[in-house]
């Protein structure tokens, strides 16, 4: 799983760090990825719909390995 954050949608407003802190983190007035596993898919994904900005992306690579 590949889970990134846009910093220029990125508001600030900490919900990712609060719901799900192994995966994000705060760094100054932007989230940024701290692990990408910390927690499992389905909550990082309903984090990512919950981002008021839409700035949380993530992919599900194992899917994409087996498509090549
Ligand atoms: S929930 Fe979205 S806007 Fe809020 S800090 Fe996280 S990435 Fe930024």
């Amino acid at each position: 799983m590949h889970v990134s954050v846009d910093s220029g949608l990125c508001i600030g407003c900490d919900l990712c760090a609060r719901l799900c802190p192994l995966t994000f983190s705060m760094d100054g007035k932007k989230a940024e990825v701290r692990d990408p596993l910390g927690h499992a898919r389905e909550d990082v994904s309903k984090v990512a719909d919950k981002c008021p900005t839409g700035a949380i992306r993530v992919s599900h690579a194992e899917w994409t390995k087996h498509l090549r």
